[in-house]
């Protein structure tokens, strides 16, 4: 039998599934989706992440492609104002780079994503889990785990409230583009004293920037969705470098202020990681790295668990770690976008503000 059937394979439920089979327990990781994203999405992994990545054996490809002390290029109303390298140990690296290192190491043991695989009801007794798919089929594992991101069925299926807010009017558009004849030696932050900005990323390993910019608003103020066009009229807006065409997205996406943590990570011998447990703002870059950290914890929890299913308590050693540490990152990344908010509108800051 299954010991613990993952949903979701996203860097949170990769990390886990990793953890799990190289410990030696049998893992199934379902995914609704066709099959691998290209979404540079979260695009920074910390020295905590890197050094789960290294014990499981998936760094070195994060590692070989990844960049350290990306410089920050500000400038303000379309003037060049100065350069800020980054510090740390952490690396800028696109979230699916990251993901195909961890689903290559799975593969090598022995452990397939299963695509086109959406669970949609999870029923529990005393002796294990059973999950239903959208298409028939059920699956029978000793423990199920929620990686399923933010919007998570596992997390609804629970009952579990997801507790926060919601900023329905502060939304950023995204994306991954191309940008001939643009350097790639920087991360570029144009500000302007107006308000709003746009900031394109070079992202290793490809010839795409991640574009991240404050939306254009409709006649009546709305946010208007990203596209290729939209996105262009933000850079002359605030760029104001005539010449340069944004070509070839790939991605476009929307993301809003959401903070946000589950009031449980556990319903019995069904665990909620990553997103699904908790969402916040993407100022400092944490998020895939918590769900790393997670996926870490929740690995040992369960192989303790696994190992002696007599030990009363061991299922709950999970929660006791990373509810405190979920509501601290709740708090810390709400305050480092606070801080970013208020830093762009000086000339010569940026995203910085919020990396201290
Ligand atoms: C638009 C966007 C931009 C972001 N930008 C940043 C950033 O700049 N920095 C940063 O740190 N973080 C960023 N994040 C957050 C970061 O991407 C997430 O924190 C990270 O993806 C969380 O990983 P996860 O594995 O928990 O969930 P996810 O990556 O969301 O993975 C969940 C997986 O579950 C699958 N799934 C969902 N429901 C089901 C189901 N019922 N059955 C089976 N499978 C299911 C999905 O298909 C998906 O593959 C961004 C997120 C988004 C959406």
């Amino acid at each position: 039998m299954t010991d613990v059937l993952i949903v979701g394979s996203g860097p949170t439920g990769l990390t886990l599934a990793c953890e799990l089979a190289l410990g030696g327990a049998a893992v199934r990781v379902l995914d609704a989706r066709s099959g691998p994203h290209r979404e540079s999405r979260g695009k920074g992994l910390n020295a905590d992440s890197l050094e789960v990545l290294a014990r499981l054996g998936a760094a070195e490809e994060p590692a070989a492609v990844g960049i350290r002390g990306v410089v920050l290029r500000k400038y303000f109303d379309g003037d060049h104002v100065n350069d800020t390298p980054t510090t740390g140990d952490g690396i800028l690296i696109g979230q699916w780079q990251v993901e195909e290192a961890l689903r290559r190491r799975l593969a090598g043991l022995g452990v397939p994503v299963e695509y086109e695989a959406r669970v949609t009801e999870i029923a529990q007794d005393g002796a294990g889990v059973t999950a239903r798919l959208e298409d028939g089929r059920s699956i029978r594992a000793g423990y199920a785990a929620g990686c399923d991101g933010g919007q998570s069925s596992v997390r609804k299926i629970l009952g579990i409230p997801f507790e926060g807010r919601t900023e329905e009017t502060e939304t950023m558009v995204l994306g991954d583009v191309r940008v001939p004849g643009l350097s790639r030696a920087y991360w570029h932050q144009w500000f302007t004293s107006a308000g709003g900005g746009i900031l394109l990323c070079p992202m290793p390993g490809t010839d795409s920037f991640q574009l991240q910019a404050s939306p254009e608003l409709g006649e009546s103020g709305e946010p208007l969705p990203p596209s290729l066009e939209s996105f262009q009229r933000l850079f002359d807006r605030h760029a104001r470098v005539p010449g340069i065409r944004l070509a070839d997205p790939t991605w476009l996406s929307v993301w809003r202020v959401n903070i946000r943590m589950a009031a449980r990570m556990r319903e019995g011998r069904v665990f909620l990681a990553g997103d699904a447990a908790h969402v916040h703002p993407i100022a400092g870059g944490l998020g895939m790295n918590t769900g790393i950290q997670d996926a870490a914890a929740l690995g040992r929890t369960l192989l303790s668990a696994l190992a002696d299913p007599g030990t009363r308590g061991a299922l709950d050693a999970y929660e006791a770690e990373r509810l405190p540490a979920a509501a601290h990152v709740l708090a810390d990344t709400s305050e480092r976008y606070e801080r970013v908010l208020a830093a762009v509108r000086e000339p010569g800051r940026g995203t910085e503000a919020g990396m201290d």
